[in-house]
């Protein structure tokens, strides 16, 4: 049976059902007079009427400002349809339920949404629940934005010669450029250019020397710098490392990039964004993350280049130009990205950070187990456009991949920010076949122990790809079990880790059960729950390295950093919903 939405208005007949629902449920207060109030002065909110083939069958009042379902009064067995429709047209949206609403919280349990936060507002208990991502990319499989991408983009790929001579790099550029509009169509004279390069951590060394693929190629930016130079008023390199977020400056000089500013050191500078002052802004139309506090250079540039490495993400399967935006902020919203949503808050920064320029760094990129630990791959190539999905779809292409893949570029694709299908991409400079070079995938391996099952049928590969890593450190000698590993320790009770929005095996009272992700956190009392979406290395290691008390625990990050984060968290968490 179809089901369509029509925006409707606060009918008598909506009114009416509301007042019969909320009697029939009969909680104490007038919950329907206390949301049929806040519906009357918001002129955000949206009324769905929710007709099927026979006629209406309900409504659905959805507040597009929070990107929350405010209410679902529709037919029993119509819901699950209506929640597809709406979906379909809204994309990632919360809800928001009664708590004493049993049935309701069932039902969207049953759906994917998940309970991320409970509040009080005027005396009523409410839950907050957030559809899971897993659950909405499996739902748009195969399916296109509810509204087709006005227009086309280009994206320009340009040969390098393997050389990477100074000059070769240069004439690359300009002729990225010269394809885009021309240097004028970014910089206007005296203006002040960002350049947002990729320093994700101090990998890639090997007896000193950089072997390429890990951080934006030195060569790139010096050439880049050049052709801005003689029109920019200002151009600053800005970046927040992702892994030891405390060792950016340091990160610069390990990779050279210290030697920009000898371009001219008069209008050449580098930032570290973890130093930088904030500035809070309200994210449109906000999903996950409805504010950002975004570091105060971004605001002062006229013109943001985008400079990312052509590379492979163990957990979001390409790190292009959207992954790369993950370094513009400070750490503490790094670290709430991941709990709140991984995928979603890298297409919300693009509303608040907007880089004019693409390139891409493919001149040595980086396959198997990147976005660190890969191999080096050179690709001789740079990638240059204006709309990141795009230039993330072609250049995924080039890889060998399929871009709808790629959770943050399917997100920011069915999101309306850009195209992934050919016809709305004119590539141009030389074709993607001439150049396509399929990149090798990192193997993940989530094969348990002896006594320790994953359950992992449903899960996105966020949380496979971070678990994947965690296991990886189980796969050595066990200190109190000579000659077994320690992910075979032979616990008493049966351990289970549970990731994914559905398992096929169910959570034991008498078994050690973790559960991963926000896409387990319905279970989250039958066991320890690990937050976040996916959830943060650090927070996984230690999840999982809990069940071995007298094993030190591996060292992933600045372990003193990411506790004062984990508190800070806990702070922001304590006051309203974000
Ligand atoms: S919690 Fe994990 S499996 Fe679920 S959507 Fe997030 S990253 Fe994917």
């Amino acid at each position: 049976m179809n089901i369509t939405l029509q925006k409707g208005n606060l009918s008598q007949d909506l009114k009416d059902s509301l007042v019969r629902y909320y009697q029939a449920l009969g909680t104490e207060g007038d919950y329907a007079g206390h949301l049929l109030k806040q519906w009357a002065h918001d002129d955000n909110i949206i009324v769905y009427n929710v007709a099927g083939e026979s006629g209406p069958v309900g409504w659905i009042v959805y507040n597009p400002h929070k990107s929350l379902v405010e209410q679902i009064l529709v037919n029993k067995d119509q819901v699950g349809k209506g929640m597809d429709a709406l979906i379909e047209k809204e994309s990632l949206v919360a809800a928001e339920v009664l708590r004493a609403d049993k049935d309701a919280y069932r039902v969207l349990v049953d759906y994917g949404f998940r309970p991320t936060r409970t509040y009080t507002s005027d005396g009523f208990d409410l839950a907050k629940l957030d559809l899971s991502t897993a659950v909405y990319l499996k739902k748009i499989a195969g399916k296109r934005p509810s509204e087709e991408y006005p227009g086309t983009e280009t994206v320009v790929v340009e040969k390098v010669p393997p050389t990477h001579t100074h000059d070769e790099i240069k004439t690359a550029i300009i002729s990225i450029l010269d394809s885009l509009g021309g240097l004028e169509a970014f910089v206007k004279t005296g203006q002040t250019v960002v350049i947002k390069p990729n320093v994700v951590a101090d990998h890639g060394m090997k007896d000193g020397v950089y072997m390429g693929g890990v951080v934006t190629d030195l060569g790139l930016l010096k050439a880049l710098v050049e052709v801005l130079l003689p029109v920019a008023g200002k151009i600053i390199i800005a970046e927040g490392s992702s892994i030891n977020r405390a060792e950016t400056t340091k990160m610069f000089e390990l990779y050279g990039y210290d030697t920009l500013i000898d371009l001219d050191p008069a209008k050449v500078s580098l930032v570290d964004l973890h130093q930088d002052k904030l500035v809070k802004k309200a994210v449109p139309r906000g999903k996950r993350m409805l504010s950002r506090d975004i570091p105060v250079t971004f605001e002062k540039a006229d013109t943001i280049i985008n400079v990312p490495v052509m590379k492979i993400h163990f957990a979001a399967i390409a790190s292009l130009s959207i992954k790369n935006l993950q370094g513009a902020l400070p750490p503490l919203e790094k670290y709430m990205s991941h709990y709140f949503g991984l995928w979603q808050n890298l297409v919300n920064i693009h509303h608040l950070v907007k880089p004019n320029l693409i390139i891409i760094d493919g001149l040595t990129a980086q396959e198997d187990f990147g976005p660190v630990n890969g191999s080096p791959k050179p690709m001789n190539l740079l990638i240059g456009g204006t709309n990141a999905v795009a230039t993330d779809a072609v250049t995924m292409s080039i890889m060998g991949l399929d871009p709808a893949l790629s959770p943050p570029v399917r997100v920011a694709h069915m999101q309306g920010m850009g195209p992934i299908e050919p016809e709305k991409i004119h590539v141009t400079g030389v074709s993607i076949d001439e150049v396509r070079s399929p990149f090798k995938q990192p193997d993940i391996n989530l094969e348990g122990g002896e006594n320790l099952f994953v359950h992992a049928e449903t899960a996105c590969p966020g949380c496979r790809g971070y678990l994947h890593f965690v296991l990886f450190k189980l796969r050595r000698p066990d200190p109190q079990h000579p000659g077994k590993l320690l992910i075979d320790r032979p616990f008493q009770r049966k351990v289970n880790l549970f990731l994914g929005p559905v398992t096929e095996a169910e959570p034991k009272p008498d078994e050690t059960n973790i559960f991963l992700g926000t896409c387990q956190q319905h279970r989250k009392d039958m066991g320890k729950h690990l937050p976040g979406c996916p959830p943060h290395t650090d927070v996984i290691m230690k999840g999982v390295f809990s069940l071995y008390p007298d094993v030190e625990l591996p060292q992933y990050a600045d372990q003193t950093a990411e506790e004062k984060l984990e508190e800070m968290l806990k702070e922001v968490l304590k006051g309203d919903t974000p």
